[in-house]
């Protein structure tokens, strides 16, 4: 959606800024576009992650929320594309820009649900060093109310929807949100279409948790699924195979140095990713982002 790295770089301060400064944001100009991937099933894209809506006679099903002041505007493509009230909201993770528009929904009745680790991380002040943003404690009403470990399955508007743990991937409490009737799966930030990965090593990640996920995910594909990515684009099988072999490569590349004992900046100026910073490493994670998260959580 963001083709430069200025635009993804000031997307990015507004992304992982819950919610000091999406209040500072001007929320505006946004509008909610809405693209429909299956039979009362759409993605919506805003300002934040991407929402899945699934909309029929049990009530709308939000998968993430975006931002508190982006509500009303997403009640409108909500009521725009025939759902009903928001009567559950699914989070992927507990970063802001996924999660800050959950407590008008909360509070409106919603029943939200994550994994464990959602709840631990919103109901205490987080600190993500990437990017020096401290996140006070989410109020009461934007918190889960069900919380699950590994895995659960609802069964809401003809669809049967799997919600699927993988572990330590883009955080520790990551969820990929399977339609399975339906062939579409949201990846929530386990997967953003075309760019390295954000790898939140101080909320539990690594690069041996993406590519797990992005296998568990391949393994719920075929040729027609529909994947929706934590940000960016549509994409499909495909578009995952591709990020997954480039995550596999470069694993290999940054094992190979830290196995030699090379320390971080070491490994960082032997530019292990050179090849592929071209295709991967011009959006919101730089080549020495990537490299640097990876080799962290490699040393961890
Ligand atoms: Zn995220």
């Amino acid at each position: 959606m963001l083709k430069t790295r200025l635009a993804l770089g000031c997307a990015a301060a507004v992304m992982f800024s819950w919610p000091a400064l999406a209040q500072d944001q001007d929320f505006s100009a946004v509008q909610i576009e809405t693209q429909q991937v299956g039979n009362g099933l759409y993605m919506l894209i805003g300002s934040g992650g991407n929402i899945a809506l699934s909309t029929g006679a049990d009530g709308s099903v939000l998968v993430d929320t975006q931002y508190a002041p982006l509500n009303g505007k997403i009640l409108a493509a909500v009521k725009a594309a025939g759902g009903g009230d928001v009567k559950y909201v699914i989070n992927t993770h507990w970063h802001g820009d996924h999660t800050g528009g959950n407590e008008p929904l909360g509070k409106a009745g919603a029943v939200i649900i994550a994994h464990d680790n959602v709840l631990v991380r919103l109901s205490s002040e987080q600190f993500m060093a990437a990017f020096n943003q401290k996140s006070p404690p989410a109020p009461a009403a934007a918190r889960p109310v069900i919380t699950y470990p590994q895995r659960t399955t609802f069964h809401l508007n003809g669809n049967v929807v799997n919600l699927v743990h993988v572990n330590n991937a883009h955080t520790d409490g990551d969820s990929i949100v399977h339609f399975t009737n339906a062939n579409v799966i949201h990846t929530g930030d386990t997967y953003m279409k075309d760019v390295y990965p954000f790898i939140d090593v101080g909320s539990g990640g690594s690069l041996d948790g993406f590519i797990a996920a992005s296998e568990a995910v391949l393994a719920r594909s075929d040729a027609n699924t529909k994947i929706i990515p934590g940000h960016g684009a549509l994409a499909n099988k495909a578009d995952m195979q591709r990020f997954h072999d480039m995550l596999v490569a470069c694993r290999g590349l940054i094992k190979a140095l830290v196995d030699q004992g090379k320390t971080e900046d070491e490994v960082v100026a032997a530019k292990p990713t050179a090849e592929f910073d071209a295709a991967w490493g011009m959006g919101f994670m730089t080549p020495e982002q990537f490299t640097r998260f990876s080799y962290q959580a490699m040393k961890r």
